[in-house]
C-alpha cells in the first residue's frame, strides 16, 4: 500500500530545537518507520512542493494519507483541501497527527471545530487503550508512558467518534479522547495526539505501532470514482 507523509515543514520546524529531534523533518521520521514495514510504501510531501505537495498525481498514489501541521494550516489553499476531502469521500484514508486537529481538512471532514485546550510543559502522558480488540490497538498495551508531551485537553471540539480508540492522561490532571476513528463516505479518518514537535514522541516504539496499525486500518477497501450525479436516475419498475 502507498502512503503520503505530509508536514507543513515551514521554518517553525526547521528551527534547531525541532532539528534536534528530527534532523530531515519529523515527516521523514515517520516515513522511515513506516517503510519498515514490508506492506507499506511510504513518501513524503510538504507544503513548498508544488501543488502544495498534494497534487491530483499524488493523491492517486496515496491509499492513505498522514498529516501533521501546526502553524502553517492558514497558507493550505482551498484547493488542495477540497483535492483531500473529496479523495477521503472516495476512500482514501487519513491519518490525523497531533495539531492536525486545527488543520482544514480536519475541520472540513468533522464539521467541527477542533476545540481543546493545552499546556507545553512537557508532562508525562499515560495512554489507555479504551477499545480492545480494534486492529489499531493490535500489539499495544493496556497502557503506556510517554515521558514528555504537549498537553491536550477535553473538551475536545469533534463529533461524537466512531470509537475512541485510545485516551489519555496527563500529569497536570487532565484527560482527552487521544486516539478517535470516523468514517466519512468511503473513507476511514483516525486522529491520534501524540506527537509535539519538540518531544522525540515520533521516535517511540509503542506510538510508531499505533501509527502503522492506523495506517493499515484506514486502507482503502474500494476507492471510488468522482461523487457527483451526472444522471438522473431511471425506474428499475414500471411506474
Ligand atoms: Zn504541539
Amino acid at each position: 500500500m502507498n502512503v503520503t507523509v505530509w508536514n507543513e515543514y515551514g521554518d517553525a520546524q526547521k528551527r534547531r530545537e525541532v532539528a534536534d529531534v528530527y534532523p530531515r523533518g519529523l515527516h521523514e521520521t515517520i516515513a522511515d518507520f513506516l517503510n519498515r514495514d514490508p506492506d507499506i510504501q511510504a513518501k513524503t510531501a510538504v507544503l513548498a512542493n508544488p501543488e502544495q505537495g498534494l497534487s491530483e498525481a499524488v493523491l492517486d498514489h496515496t491509499d492513505v494519507l498522514v498529516w501533521w501541521g501546526h502553524v502553517y494550516h492558514h497558507e493550505v489553499s482551498d484547493e488542495t483541501v477540497q483535492r483531500v476531502v473529496d479523495r477521503v469521500q472516495r476512500g482514501m484514508g487519513m491519518i490525523f497527527l497531533h495539531s492536525a486537529h486545527k488543520s482544514k481538512p480536519f475541520l472540513r471532514l468533522l464539521g467541527a471545530s477542533g476545540r481543546l485546550s493545552w499546556r507545553e510543559a512537557n508532562e508525562k502522558t499515560r495512554i489507555w487503550t479504551a477499545a480492545s480488540g480494534h486492529p489499531i490497538t493490535r500489539g499495544i498495551p493496556e497502557q503506556f508512558v510517554i515521558d514528555h508531551e504537549e498537553m491536550y485537553s477535553e473538551p475536545f471540539g469533534i463529533p461524537e467518534p466512531l470509537q475512541t480508540v485510545f485516551i489519555s492522561w496527563f500529569q497536570g490532571g487532565n484527560v482527552f479522547r487521544s486516539g478517535v476513528t470516523f468514517k466519512k463516505e468511503y473513507g476511514k479518518v483516525f486522529y491520534f495526539q501524540p506527537g509535539h514537535e519538540t518531544n522525540p514522541t515520533y521516535h517511540h516504539e509503542i506510538v510508531q505501532k499505533v501509527i502503522v496499525n492506523a495506517v493499515k486500518w484506514a486502507e482503502p477497501v474500494i476507492k471510488v470514482g468522482p461523487l457527483d450525479c451526472p444522471n438522473a436516475a431511471q425506474p428499475l419498475e414500471k411506474l
